[in-house]
């Protein structure tokens, strides 16, 4: 007969002559192990990871307290406190949601019983008894321990708190922090805080002697900053050759810009310094930048007061030295920038961390040459206590942990080994075609805007380019570029992946997109004066683009020409009569050109039921399925407000999916999706089962993605479409592929 208050008599005997929380708890283990008769007696307190960890154990490994930690709802003990019922299991060891950590030797335990501790309705924790033999245990038993939790969560409820609070203030409690994703792949070593660029808005006012003087110190700072620049592109790694081309381009652009030396000569003039011109002139840069709601060109203002800070430590002679280190680090930072890239050997970087920030900026997109995982936009990043700290960056969810405990590292490290040799798996792919098991091939291509990204796609195996986005090149200048000047940009693309096919779309700039030279407000800009809307009402700029693109294609020929935002037929009526125009002009001019073939992008829900109608003058369509779930679902594909709504597994977006590609395959009318879905494992099952053949993502997708191509049989899709389609909630429709994902033995695919 157990005796619930003489084993709580002995607890409290026991508490009274413990040195701490950590030997009273294992008292408390003991006691009740020994008044059970039981092999085992744990006790799992909530963490201030808000997650239950192994706090004491009389039977388990004691070198595992501490170690084993469950979030809620995960293994017994995780649905024990997620649901705040006990469980009563006469084998623990076969129930589906039992997890096996080896370093306990739990394995050997199969009678099973846990029961919450709660304290003010809340889960603090879970008292678990285990025997060896299978066998449930009996009423008295559970009686007796439910009796014995009620009384701990009692005793320990404002302890398991208090320490919380405490544990959370100290510099080596673990931390998760969610940021932006910069840039995909996990890594795990120890942080290098680097101090952060000059902030421009404390250059002081200062006064120069001489206007030739200090004109002369500012265009000395210019010139040796881009030799700077020159120099720390140099030696990073040969790899991301490209990207550091156009970055230097950019940067070199930027300082060439007209709207700076307006401000410099003014400044100088009015008698300031070159100190304090360079201030006034960049900030006011930054500010027309910051404004902009595009994250594109906003994450512009931040390379900016980068470039603002190298001039002024090269005006002030405060230049910056380089970041030694024996062994790899991640660099932390309030911003970590191009230039700290630099100023470390590249086999020394192994990630990057940053307070603020964006996917979109030069970091981001040079991470992402570089292949180094990227999280910024840490708003909790504390820089004064991360220096020398052990951190996991999780840049496939921007996530990064501090302090992780033990059982989450050795978690990361299977997924790195597995990341390592899922690559190394895959690169033998980059030559073997999209083919699925049933023979059905797929062409996967890729989707690009800057020179930057030309490298990955070419590197991975893209079968061509199924979306240049041509607005980029004109939103990094500084007004509208000429004839000449676009065809050199356009001419360096088209060559690189030459004879491979290149979809150049014509500008598609207004709604979030405006060009800083050219600024459109609108009360509605989405619905707006935007792509082929705008480029028609100054067709100037579309009869230089197509001169642009159908010049720069000379020799190769792999160009084609694509609309976006169509929507009336009228629209690409207007448009063939220009592009026949330019076609006239360039043969007038002796020029010898080939016609490009003319595609429309399927974006505006208009224009599903344009396609049989516009057939015979085009060649080809691709769905821009960011927009077309935007417009579908009247979800600003911007706005955080409504972010949970913006899905494009919405079933309206599905069955206009199966639409469009349906009356494409009709017609014989070539049809890709270009939009982000292309790279999105789950979508591209069902893609392909409504009949879909081409694809254009962005490049480090393609491995990934042709890897689950092969391993896919076209009947299977289409099963599992027709079960999604029945489904009415986007999330079990995910969940629902990617139990099939998983079934293929493709889980690793999934979440990259
Ligand atoms: C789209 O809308 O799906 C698309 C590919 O174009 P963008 O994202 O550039 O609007
Ligand atoms: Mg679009």
């Amino acid at each position: 007969m157990l005796n619930p208050l003489l084993t709580l008599k002995r607890i409290l005997q026991d508490s009274a002559r413990a040195a701490d929380r950590d030997e009273m708890v294992k008292l408390m283990a003991a006691q009740i192990k020994k008044a059970m008769s039981v092999d085992v007696c744990s006790l799992y307190l909530l963490s201030p990871e808000k997650d239950l960890k192994l706090s004491a154990t009389e039977g388990l490994d004691n070198a595992s307290v501490g170690k084993i930690r469950m979030p809620f709802g995960q293994g017994l003990v995780g649905t024990v406190a997620l649901t705040q019922h006990s469980l009563n299991l006469e084998r623990g060891d076969q129930h589906p949601k039992f997890l096996f950590f080896e370093q306990t030797g739990e394995e050997r335990f199969k009678g099973f019983l846990g029961v919450p501790l709660i304290y003010h309705g809340d889960t603090i924790g879970v008292l678990v008894v285990q025997v060896y033999d299978p066998r449930k245990f009996t009423d008295e038993e559970e009686a007796f321990l439910v009796t014995m939790a009620a009384h701990l969560a009692g005793t320990l409820g404002s302890g398991v708190i208090k320490s919380n609070i405490n544990a959370q203030e100290s510099n080596h409690a673990v931390q998760r922090l969610i940021g932006i994703k910069g840039a995909p792949g996990i890594a795990f070593c120890r942080v290098k805080v680097v101090k952060d660029e000059v902030d421009i808005n404390q250059i002081p006012t200062l006064y120069g002697e001489y206007y030739s003087e200090e004109k002369k110190r500012l265009d000395q700072a210019v010139a040796e900053t881009l030799d700077d620049l020159e120099a720390q592109m140099g030696n990073m790694d040969a790899s991301a050759g490209a990207t550091l081309d156009a970055l230097l381009e950019v940067y070199r652009m930027l300082l060439a810009s007209p709207e700076l030396k307006t401000v410099f000569d003014e400044m100088l003039e009015q008698g300031y310094a070159a100190e304090t011109a360079l201030r006034d002139a960049f900030l006011r840069q930054v500010e027309v930048f910051e404004a902009m709601e595009d994250p594109y060109l906003r994450s512009k203002a931040e390379d900016l007061r980068v470039l603002a800070g190298k001039l002024y430590r090269r005006l002030t002679n405060n230049t910056s030295s380089r970041i030694m280190t024996d062994t790899p680090v991640i660099l932390a930072g309030r911003l970590v920038s191009v230039s700290h890239f630099g100023r470390i050997d590249a086999n020394k970087l192994a990630g990057v961390i940053s307070k603020e920030g964006s996917a979109l900026s030069h970091t981001g997109v040079l991470a992402n040459a570089l292949g180094i995982p990227a999280v910024m936009g840490l708003e909790d990043l504390n820089l004064d206590n991360v220096d020398n700290q052990d951190v996991i960056v999780d840049g496939n969810r921007g996530i990064v942990i501090l302090n992780p405990p033990e059982p989450v590292v050795l978690e990361y490290q299977r997924l790195m080994r597995q990341v390592k040799a899922l690559d190394a798996d895959l690169a033998p792919l980059k030559n073997l075609p999209a083919e699925t098991l049933d023979g059905e091939q797929v062409a996967l291509l890729t989707n690009t805007g800057l020179l930057a990204d030309i490298s990955p796609g070419l590197e991975r195996g893209a079968e061509g380019i199924g979306l240049y986005r041509s607005e980029i090149p004109f939103m990094v200048h500084h007004n509208f570029p000429t004839e000449e000047e676009q065809q050199i940009t356009y001419r360096g693309v088209l060559g690189a992946y030459a004879p491979k096919p290149v979809t150049m779309r014509i500008l598609d700039i207004g709604g979030d997109k405006p060009l800083p030279y050219f600024p459109i407000t609108e009360e509605n800009p989405f619905l707006g004066w935007r792509g082929i809307r705008f480029t028609l009402d100054y067709t100037n700029i579309m009869l230089e683009q197509l001169r642009a693109m159908m010049l720069a294609s000379r020799g190769h020929n792999n160009l084609k020409v694509m609309i976006p935002m169509f929507s009336r037929e009228d629209e690409l009526q207007r448009f063939l009569q220009i592009f026949e125009l330019a076609i006239t002009q360039l043969r007038d001019e002796g020029r010898d050109i080939q016609r490009p073939q003319v595609g429309v992008m399927i974006e505006v829900p208009s224009a599903l039921w344009l396609i049989s109608r516009v057939r015979d003058q085009v060649d080809f369509i691709s769905i821009g399925s960011n927009d077309l779930t935007q417009y579908l679902l009247a979800v600003d594909r911007n706005n955080s407000r409504v972010a949970s709504l913006y899905d494009s597994l919405h079933p309206s977006v599905l069955m206009a999916l199966k639409f469009i590609i349906m009356e494409a395959n009709r017609l014989k009318l070539p049809v890709s999706l270009c939009g982000e879905m292309a790279g999105d494992p789950v979508s591209v099952v069902l893609l392909l089962a409504m009949g879909l053949r081409q694809l254009s993502m962005s490049a480090y997708k393609i491995p990934r993605i042709k890897s689950l191509i092969r391993h896919l049989d076209i009947n299977d899709c289409q099963n599992v479409l027709d079960d999604v389609l029945k489904l009415s909630d986007e999330k079990l429709m995910r969940q629902r592929v990617e139990d099939f994902i998983k079934g293929l033995g493709l889980t690793a695919l999934l979440g990259v």
